[in-house]
């Protein structure tokens, strides 16, 4: 514990209250993390020969993307699709047909590898991932989520030099932040995630990832109080979606009830990372009390 310095571990100053456009009350970040089968690669490399686990991941490319674009197209929402290389690699028809619906595309990793302090995988995972998407799809991603939901400070750096516009990964806010990195250095935008909404805790059971499972009624009620409650604070809501979880149907019914209550309040903006992050930008460019980035 001695070599636990006494700082806290994000320096950054609170999120400044920067009101919405166009005078939405709070704002639904609405993004999908496409693990595929390398959420399950990433635990062993083994389970690529273990089918039945393959097949999990396998449901996105299959059923769980498809379904969730059209509901996307149905409610004429734009999301932001976080994807590894290794999903882009495997499922290329899949990740252009995202691209084709004008949707976010965020960069995952590259095998969904945990980015642990010290790693050496990192750089790699961060590289390869790049490529995949330049390669592939002709993106150059602005916005990165941590597989696992797991950071460091080498990975944050490495962000900003590889020209990332925002993270979402922390946990600790409910409006976005600019990082400041160790060296005092400003970093990329933070767009906070919270695990009320990560599906995977609600709707998916494996054996390597073992959960109850939980109805419509409990999902609902935490996300509609979730929502309520930060709309009413002005705040950001970001959604951690997993086609093989909310692509199946009777999340998708959940999904598509939540996103109708979202839209009902006719104030709350619903829209990508790139979006919320971009007038994010413009507000600090604006704001003096604000240290140049
Ligand atoms: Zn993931």
């Amino acid at each position: 514990m001695d070599s636990v310095p006494f700082f806290p571990a994000n320096r950054a100053a609170p999120a400044p209250l920067y009101p919405w456009p166009d005078n939405q009350k709070s704002a639904l970040f609405l993004a999908v993390d496409v693990d595929a089968e390398s959420a399950w690669t990433a635990k062993d490399p083994k389970n690529y020969e273990r089918l039945v686990t393959m097949s999990y991941g396998g449901y996105e490319a299959r059923v769980g993307v498809p379904k969730m674009l059209q509901l996307f197209r149905d409610l004429e929402l734009k999301a932001t699709f976080f994807i590894t290389g290794w999903a882009v690699e495997a499922h290329p028809a899949m990740a252009e047909a995202i691209l084709r619906d004008g949707h976010e595309i965020g960069h995952h990793g590259f095998a969904h590898l945990l980015p642990d302090p010290g790693d050496p995988m990192i750089l790699d995972e961060m590289d390869r991932g790049l490529d995949a998407l330049k390669r592939r799809l002709g993106v150059v991603p602005v916005g990165y989520r941590a597989p696992l939901g797991e950071s460091c400070e080498q990975l944050r750096v490495l962000l900003k030099e590889r020209g990332f516009v925002y993270s979402s990964s922390w946990r600790d806010d409910v409006r976005p932040y600019r990082q400041i990195l160790a060296s005092g250095a400003s970093g990329v935008i933070e767009l906070p995630a919270s695990m009320s909404f990560d599906d995977w805790m609600f709707g998916l059971t494996h054996r390597f990832s073992p959960r109850p499972m939980f109805p419509r009624e409990h999902v609902l009620s935490i996300w509609n109080d979730e929502l309520e409650e930060t709309r009413e604070w002005g705040g950001l809501i970001t959604t951690i979606l997993h086609p093989q979880v909310s692509g199946r149907p009777i999340r998708f019914k959940i999904l598509r009830e939540f996103l109708h209550t979202a839209l009902d309040y006719r104030d709350v903006w619903i829209t990508t990372g790139e979006k919320i992050a971009r007038h994010f930008a413009e507000c600090e460019a604006g704001d003096p009390t604000m240290p140049p980035v």
